[in-house]
């Protein structure tokens, strides 16, 4: 019988980064402002986090996210990103964009930024892995007992105990993470991983000098690996955190795609928008000791809230943009997630 494909008027989006609270208040139904069929990864700790107190944020997580019924708790890739579902071609009218599977969750993932909360002990990565959570990135900004943050002064990169627990994510499966690590410590993991590792919401330095973006080496020893960077939505780090911003952030998200694609390939770069659902601004003010200057000198942090990503706001989505810039549909969905997937194939162990 022939077949066609859900016609998705736009890409399918794999999120591999943005933010709820990390209190028990948290709204998980609020991740549905992204679009169902998406998949999103979650933090749910960070340097100022125990074992404990990530694995409380999980377990009410995963609760609130299966109650809520639509969502999907992430084990395996096709999870998080099933093959889509063929419709036989009688039973749809030609160009019904409405054809798309009628059983799309959102399918929920985890991470960790900072190893802080592995406690020390690496056999906590498998546990974290068989609770959903499938990144982590050692170094939260400071300088830890894995290795250095990207607010160091001194950059000794990743520490002996650090290139263990690189070992172990790629024994467990989990991608290893060079956000928010300082820059040695990044072609540090490039050089010890043996899968490929990715930055999960990162821009690059060479469009905006900001210590949380990142070098063309970082960039180009992550695509050695086959990896992929996220790119994100997050002002301060693309240089456009007026309030009002909105079109400016999504075009500049737009201009970090277009840069990484032309650095490294188009099949090295996604999607961590990074947005917080959070006031992330009141953490920073909370725990001033994680961060610094380059969090707070253009004032409060502005976001790209999945609206303006996804065009569902006033201003063009990121699609909209980049399909005027000439990315072709098959680029926009390898962008969109086609390319984190594929990683996700290779890295995770199902
Ligand atoms: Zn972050």
């Amino acid at each position: 019988m022939p077949h066609q494909r859900p016609d998705r008027s736009r890409p399918r989006l794999w999120e591999q980064h943005c933010c709820l609270p990390l209190l028990p208040s948290a709204a998980v139904g609020d991740l549905t402002r992204y679009r169902l069929g998406s998949y999103l990864s979650v933090n749910v700790g960070f340097s100022l986090h125990s074992s404990r107190d990530s694995l409380e944020l999980l377990d009410l997580f995963r609760r609130d996210a299966l109650s809520d019924g639509r969502f999907r708790l992430v084990g395996s890739i096709d999870d998080a990103w099933p093959a889509e579902t063929l419709v036989p071609e009688d039973a749809v009218a030609p160009g019904d964009s409405t054809a798309v599977d009628p059983d799309e969750l959102i399918a929920l993932a985890f991470d960790l930024e900072d190893s802080g909360p592995l406690d020390g002990d690496l056999d906590n990565v498998e546990l974290f892995y068989s609770l959903g959570v499938r990144s982590l990135l050692p170094s939260y900004n400071h300088a830890n007992a894995a290795g250095c943050g990207c607010l160091d002064t001194e950059d000794t990169g990743l520490t002996a105990y650090g290139r263990d627990l690189v070992r172990t994510l790629n024994e467990v499966g989990m991608f290893a993470d060079g956000s928010h690590c300082s820059r040695r410590t990044g072609l540090d993991i490039s050089a010890t991983t043996t899968a490929p590792m990715i930055y999960s919401h990162s821009n690059f330095a060479a469009l905006w000098e900001h210590p949380r973006n990142i070098t063309d080496e970082q960039a180009r020893a992550c695509a050695e690996t086959g990896g992929v960077i996220g790119i994100n939505g997050v002002g301060i780090f693309l240089g456009r955190n007026a309030p009002a911003a909105h079109a400016d952030r999504v075009e500049a998200m737009a201009d970090h795609i277009a840069y990484g694609a032309e650095l490294v390939g188009i099949e090295h770069i996604g999607i961590g928008s990074d947005y917080s659902f959070d006031d992330f601004n009141e953490e920073i003010a909370e725990n001033p000791e994680a961060f610094s200057d380059a969090y707070t000198r253009w004032g409060p942090i502005q976001w790209t809230p999945p609206e303006d990503l996804l065009g569902e706001s006033t201003v063009p989505g990121l699609d909209e943009v980049l399909a005027k810039r000439g990315f072709s549909e098959a680029d926009r969905a390898a962008i969109f997630g086609e390319n984190f997937a594929r990683v996700a194939r290779e890295v995770w162990r199902d």
